[in-house]
């Protein structure tokens, strides 16, 4: 909702726009975000998007339904290609100190709120247009950590127990031992090389000992609280923030009798988590490795393609449960394919599953683009039909590879995918987050380099259009 400052100020036809999106005064349209006419109204305004549109009724309208593209209220790249990542930035190593030490809330707290503020400031000063306050309040306690995205969930969740695992136990090899990728470079997988992360890690596992609820609420509050204020005054397009997908928790428990059980919990539970941040007026991104990965762990080794997508119909039956109530418009969907570096010689091809995760209850979607296995798949695009109003955050930077993308290379990942879906329907981004997976100074000039090819693709891709004024 606007705030009653605004309302009092702009007469809004909802029967034209969203109150979301343009509001008309007795000057013209101003085509903004809620969070842009709020600020409008305290004197902050404006971002690079936001045009007050002259001329008749008619025309504005016209010139509003170009500019807006349709009835969304997530940004989209209406005059130039906006940018925007997966989430997870480098966290502050004095933060990553304070959750490996387990500090107390209030230390925690203060550094956080601090910490997020710098985020946001790094995220506006590298270019980026949709920014996340990095995922801060996700614990992280080592440099290197591809779980944390996930992991998170045990503390905002009722009914987990932290067990030890048998010393003879290994971890990856019950999730990920039915991989064919895995076994065809055995060798590879086990050499040093192959294993990123710290050899002191604590070898426990979160086990379902009772009834699944959310009991996050204040962490959540706290997140969306110091990002929040953390955006105040700055330039932004737009603002999101990640939440875990259901089935983030691979191991069976003992209270519910199926495993669809304490996923359905689980996706009931994190309901309360995605309705808080959207509440907030912030648009949740579901981060769901899941779909892509359980073909590799479960069904790479037989290729079995149809028992595969049966089980990923239901997981995405799953998904938009979790979405039920939730606003479509205001919902990111992002895949990936993990981030281990390896060959991902047997990763699932996006073309086996890409109807499905259309079918997701969401606004946009968030897939690898930049890596050498998926790079390839912009084509896939030409073949579906991607539904009106809706976007792609194709990757065109990766952490796969410390090797830094020059901003042509960027360019033309992105111009290939306007190609595909329309320059309106593409949003540059990331292949997965950057923090956890790769070093701090790489992945902000990643960024720097992501957010200089979408300026030079924008310049190709709008060079003959008249902008209405
Ligand atoms: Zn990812």
């Amino acid at each position: 909702m606007l705030s009653p400052a605004v309302q009092s100020r702009i007469a809004l036809d909802p029967a034209r726009y969203p109150e979301t999106h343009g509001a008309i005064d007795r000057t013209g349209i101003i085509v903004a975000t809620t969070w842009e006419l709020d600020r409008a109204a305290t004197g902050r305004c404006c971002s690079r998007n936001t045009r007050q549109l002259v001329g008749s009724p008619e025309v504005r309208y016209k010139a509003a339904q170009l500019v807006l593209g349709g009835h969304n209220d997530m940004k989209r790249s209406t005059n130039r290609i906006l940018t925007s990542h997966v989430g997870s930035l480098p966290r502050p190593a004095d933060l990553i100190n304070m959750y490996r030490e387990q500090v107390p809330a209030e230390k925690l707290d203060s550094r956080l709120t601090s910490a997020v503020a710098e985020v946001v400031r790094q995220q506006v000063e590298a270019g980026i247009d949709v920014v996340n306050d990095g995922e801060f309040g996700k614990p992280m306690s080592d440099e290197v950590d591809y779980g944390a995205w996930a992991t998170y969930i045990h503390q905002r969740l009722s009914g987990f127990e932290m067990r030890d695992l048998p010393a003879d136990f290994n971890i990856l090899n019950s999730i990920m031992g039915g991989s064919k990728d895995r076994s065809d470079f055995a060798d590879y997988y086990k050499s040093p090389e192959a294993y990123a992360g710290p050899s002191t890690r604590p070898v426990r596992f979160p086990m379902n000992v009772g009834p699944i609820r959310y009991t996050g609420h204040e962490l959540v509050g706290r997140d969306i609280k110091n990002f929040k204020a953390a955006l105040a005054g700055k330039n932004v397009e737009d603002a999101f923030m990640t939440a875990a997908v259901t089935g983030v928790n691979f191991f069976p428990g003992e209270y519910y009798k199926q495993p669809e059980e304490q996923a359905t919990a689980v996706a009931e539970a994190m309901r309360e988590e995605y309705k808080a941040i959207t509440d907030a007026g912030i648009n949740v991104q579901l981060d769901d490795p899941i779909i892509v990965n359980v073909y590799e762990w479960r069904f790479s080794m037989g290729g079995d393609m149809a028992a595969f997508r049966k089980w990923a119909e239901s997981h995405v039956e799953l998904v938009n449960h979790a979405l039920a109530g939730i606003p479509e418009e205001k919902v990111r969907y992002h895949i990936c394919w993990g981030s281990w570096k390896g060959p991902h010689s047997t990763d699932l091809p996006l073309r086996n599953v890409i109807d499905l995760m259309l079918k997701v209850k969401a606004n946009q979607y968030s897939v690898e683009a930049a890596n050498p296995q998926h790079e390839h798949e912009w084509k896939d695009w030409r073949d579906v039909k991607l539904p009106a109003g809706k976007a792609v955050i194709p990757g065109v930077v990766s952490h796969k590879t410390n090797v830094l993308e020059h901003p042509q290379v960027v360019a033309d990942r992105i111009m290939r995918y306007a190609e595909a879906v329309g320059r309106e329907n593409v949003v540059a981004g990331t292949d997965c987050g950057l923090g956890g997976r790769i070093h701090p100074q790489i992945a902000w000039a990643k960024l720097r380099a992501l957010s200089a090819g979408a300026e030079k693709a924008s310049r190709q891709l709008w060079a003959r259009t008249a902008f209405p004024t």
